[in-house]
Parts: C-alpha cells; sequence; structure tokens
C-alpha cells in the first residue's frame, strides 16, 4: 500500500462576491479532486488547534501526523535548512536583516537584501559579536542567530512583518523572568545599527539607491523540537517535497526524507511536473509521499484571484491527474488525500485558523460517502467537520487495511 498526501498551500477561502458566491476552489476546473471526493471519503479537518497560530508550521506538522504543540519558534525549524544541526543547550532565533528609518521599521526584508550581500554582514556580525551567539547565512534577508542558553527560549518576540511602521524599542525582546537576558540581546540589536550603517555592503547599497541593511532583528526562537519520529510512530517510511524551507526543517526533525526537486520555486512558477515526477520516483522505496504546493498560499496573499485559480486547477491537472494515472504501475494498492494546510482567503490575504476540507480515496473504499464534488461545504461527508488533524494519517491507514 501506497499512501499519498497532497497538500495545496492556503487553499481553502471563503464564497467570493466576483464569483457569484462561490470559492475559487468551487470555480476552478477540479476533475481530479471531484474524483476522489466522488469515489472517497471527506470531510472538514482541524490542522490548527485552539490558541495556536495558523502558521503554516503548525498546520503541516498536523498533516504530518503529530501534533503540533511541540512545536517552538520559526528559528530551530529554519536551522536544517541553513546547515545547522542544533544542540541541546542551543536557541536559534530567526535573524531578519531589516531597514530602519527614525527608529521605526521600515522594510522588514531590507529591500530584499541579497544573499551575497547577507554573507559578507554576517561574517562581519561574527567578528564583531561572536562572544555573544553564532551569526548564520541563511537566503536573502532571513538569516539565523544561535546562543546557548536555554533561558532565552522564553523571551516574548515580534515578528518585523506584524509591526511594520511600529517603534524598535517597542517591539523588542521583552521578559518578566529574565529581563538581563533581553537586555543583552537588546543591545545587541541596537549596537547592529551603527556596525551595520557603516560596512561597506550597505555603503554601496545607499550609493544604488537601495535601502541599506541597517538593523538586525531577532525573533521567532526556540531549542531544538521533540515532535515525534516519523517511521517509529507509523512503521512506514515516508518523504516531503516541498519548496519550503521551513517544512524541509520539519521533515528533517520527524524522520521524513527530503526530496529535492529542481524547479520547486514555492511560488507560482513552480515546476509541477517535475514534483509529481519525483514524487512518484521517490515512492518506489518510500510508503508515505507527502507534496506541498505553495503557490495557492502565495496567491491569497497578493489577493491575486486568478492565480489562484490557476494554481489550484495546475494542482488538479498536473500533480492529482498524474498521480491517479501513474499509481497504480507503482503499487496496485493505494490511498490518496488532497487538502489545503490552512485557509489564505484572497479578501484577507492572510491564513485563517478555519477548519479545512479533505478527501481520502483508496483503492480499499467500497462504500463512499454522498459528497460528490470537492469544496470547502464538505461536512455531509463520512468525518463531518470534526477530524482533529494529526489524526488523518491514522485515519488514512485504517481506511487502507479496512479497519475502520
Ligand atoms: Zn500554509
Amino acid at each position: 500500500m501506497k499512501y499519498v498526501i497532497v497538500i495545496a498551500d492556503g487553499m481553502a477561502d471563503e464564497p467570493l462576491e466576483q464569483l457569484n458566491g462561490k470559492t475559487p476552489v468551487m470555480e476552478a476546473k477540479t476533475p481530479n479532486m471531484d474524483f476522489i471526493a466522488k469515489n472517497g471519503y471527506t470531510g472538514l479537518t482541524i490542522n490548527v488547534p485552539e490558541g495556536m497560530t495558523p502558521g503554516s508550521d503548525v498546520a503541516n506538522t498536523s498533516i504530518m501526523g503529530f501534533n503540533p504543540s511541540m512545536l517552538k519558534g520559526r528559528g530551530p525549524l529554519e536551522a536544517p535548512s541553513v546547515g545547522v544541526d542544533l544542540n541541546s543547550d542551543d536557541v536559534a532565533f530567526r535573524l531578519n536583516f531589516i531597514n530602519i528609518k527614525d527608529n521605526k521599521i521600515n522594510d522588514f526584508t531590507a529591500d530584499h537584501i541579497t544573499t551575497e550581500e547577507a554573507d559578507k554582514l554576517i561574517k562581519a556580525l561574527n567578528e564583531e559579536f561572536g562572544d555573544i551567539g553564532s551569526f548564520y547565512t541563511g537566503v536573502s534577508y532571513r538569516n539565523l542567530f544561535v546562543i546557548d542558553d536555554l533561558d532565552t527560549e522564553d523571551l516574548i518576540n515580534t515578528p518585523p512583518h506584524d509591526v511594520v511602521g511600529g517603534d524598535i524599542n517597542e517591539y523588542n525582546l521583552k521578559s518578566d523572568k529574565y529581563p538581563q537576558k533581553a537586555e543583552v540581546l537588546n543591545q545587541l540589536m541596537l549596537d547592529s545599527i551603527e556596525f551595520l550603517e557603516n560596512h561597506q555592503v550597505n555603503q554601496k547599497r545607499v550609493a544604488e539607491g537601495k535601502l541599506p541593511a541597517n538593523m538586525i532583528w531577532l525573533w521567532g526562537q526556540g531549542a531544538k523540537p521533540e515532535i515525534g519520529n516519523f517511521p517509529e510512530k507509523y512503521n512506514l517510511s515516508g518523504a516531503t517535497i516541498t519548496g519550503v524551507d521551513l517544512l524541509k526543517g520539519i521533515s528533517g526533525y520527524i524522520n521524513l526524507d527530503v526530496i529535492e526537486v529542481p524547479g520547486a520555486t514555492a511560488y507560482f512558477d513552480t515546476n509541477y511536473q517535475n514534483k509529481v515526477d519525483y514524487a512518484l520516483n521517490s515512492l518506489e522505496d518510500h510508503d508515505v509521499q507527502f507534496i506541498h504546493i505553495e503557490a495557492p498560499d502565495e496567491a491569497g496573499h497578493e489577493g491575486n484571484l486568478p492565480e489562484k485559480i490557476r494554481a489550484i486547477e495546475n494542482i488538479d491537472s498536473i500533480i492529482l491527474g498524474d498521480l491517479l494515472e501513474k499509481l497504480p504501475e507503482i503499487d496496485e494498492e493505494y490511498t490518496i488525500a488532497v487538502l489545503p494546510d490552512h485557509p489564505t482567503p484572497i479578501d484577507i490575504k492572510t491564513h485563517t485558523r478555519n477548519p479545512v476540507p479533505f478527501a481520502i480515496y483508496s483503492t480499499s473504499i467500497d462504500d463512499p460517502d454522498s459528497v460528490e464534488v470537492f469544496s470547502e461545504d464538505m461536512t455531509d461527508g463520512r468525518y463531518g467537520d470534526v477530524l482533529v488533524g494529526h489524526n488523518l494519517l491514522s485515519e488514512m491507514i485504517k481506511i487502507a487495511n479496512n479497519e475502520e
């Protein structure tokens, strides 16, 4: 038995006036999603537990079969993609290069500084401030800072993209329990201002009319997460295909193999065909394959309805179409699920916590539920609206083994 889970990031949406009350997935041509819904079991699932923020890290950890309450910050999840293996007493912070003006956050990406420029600044920061912690180059403005002090995990922190225009002394690190530790890192951030402004990388940027990366911002910290071990928990081998570093990091921590796919860009232009070709190849020696596609989420964040519909149709025709056609050549018994991780509604342009629709088709199913079309309205399906996200994979295994 082979298992495939196709994750259309942010696909779920709300009824839209411009679509006469339909959602993008209702409007899009999705014959393969509809085949799975019509011939399988459907319902809504809650991937974001009460009280947690609806990040892709949280929602996808649920889909990968683990309770996301063990997740801490974004820093430790990005560490593997930066090549950092955290020790048990390390705490990893996301380090953004940002641009400030009059002590206010002006651009949380430092004008999309290049990775080459960021690398030079990171090396300089290590030389100047390396006694406090270690700095690592990531991609563009997204970098990493690691300190061997577990207490810093508890500091209250603020993502810079949430407070653009905010005062740097208002949204810095805070702590009732360890005020001195917050103070040391806040001072580091303040000291970085003059140091970075004087660096030749920034002087060159200013001369070229670009914004300088004139401050570091530390946030999203956490120690090495203990989420669980996929092969041990499910007694199945598994692999992930995604263009998103965060999800590669989570996959690594739970012992899913990460399959690198050329052209997987985590954007509209991602190579859908390569993703499905590599997934089919990976299934030759893995039991479970996760295929994550970021494009619908990006379209949602941009409020771009035509791109969202196009992304959904590409997922349907290329990814699901090829899977349904070619899976039987790999194993005549297979179980496939399709779902978003969370909604990213066009009108809201950010993630919401709402339950999301899912459909499971299995060669073991001979009594499909009454739902005929994939949509956000599948509460009449077998699972209603009560499935807890991290139980989805267990349900697929039960269905596959006729243990319902
Ligand atoms: Zn997401």
